[in-house]
């Protein structure tokens, strides 16, 4: 079967699972998601399931990844976004896709160094990798009007906060054992928090690996 059949189905999925945002629907079926495993995993890359991408890290789950996409979308486009934990970058492509610029940081360097050829690979111009942690954003690029973290805190870092541009919204998983997808909004006279449903991400970790 061709990947682009598999996709419409994995699309189809999404639907069933309550994806609205059609915009989001249209790049996940566009985005050639085996591109982003090793060999060995890209048969499965159609499935709607969290896979393997070395260092003890994972691909989000493609429902993930299409519902935190809708939620940072939801209260109107997006320009400056930051994402926290590259990883394979298949987040970082479906977000340049519909957003002006990407900058995403991860701390293990291998898997960045693949993201970023990946993003070369698919001609993803409109996006800016970085070895670094995280927690602290990317003071130098912001404000941002959205942040979409990958990687779970037990708390919320206060810089990533302080990134937020007026308006802006930060789509992130919160907790230990168990966590939650929460969005903030930063608005005028603060930030209000939305507790979206019960996630499993990898933690958050501080430093960089090598
Ligand atoms: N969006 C990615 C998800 C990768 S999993 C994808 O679809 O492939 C989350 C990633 O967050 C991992 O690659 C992990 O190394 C990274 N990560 C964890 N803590 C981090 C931190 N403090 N700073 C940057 N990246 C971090």
């Amino acid at each position: 079967m061709t990947s682009l059949r598999t996709r419409e189905r994995l699309v189809q999925r999404l639907v069933e699972q309550g994806i609205r945002d059609q915009r989001v629907l249209e790049v996940m079926r566009t985005t050639p998601r085996h591109l982003f495993l090793d060999e060995a995993m890209a048969h499965r890359a159609y499935e709607d399931t969290a896979l393997p991408i070395g260092y003890q890290q994972t691909l989000s789950q493609p429902y993930i990844v299409a519902r935190m996409t809708e939620l940072l979308l939801a209260a109107g486009p997006r320009q400056q976004v930051l994402e926290i934990g590259t990883g394979s970058g298949y987040q970082t492509a479906v977000l340049a896709q519909l957003v002006d610029q990407v900058y995403s940081v991860e701390r293990i360097k291998p898997l960045l160094d693949k993201a970023r050829a990946r993003m070369r690979q698919l001609k993803l111009r409109n996006t800016q990798l970085r070895h670094s942690d995280g927690a602290l954003g990317w003071a130098d690029k912001g404000p941002f009007d959205g942040i979409l973290s990958a990687a779970a805190p037990e708390q919320i870092p206060a810089d990533l906060l302080e990134q937020l541009a007026p308006g802006g919204r930060l789509v992130i998983p919160v907790g230990g054992e168990s966590q939650q997808l929460q969005v903030v909004t930063r608005d005028v006279d603060g930030f209000s928090t939305e507790i979206i449903e019960a996630v499993r991400f990898v933690p958050l970790r501080s430093g960089t690996v090598r």
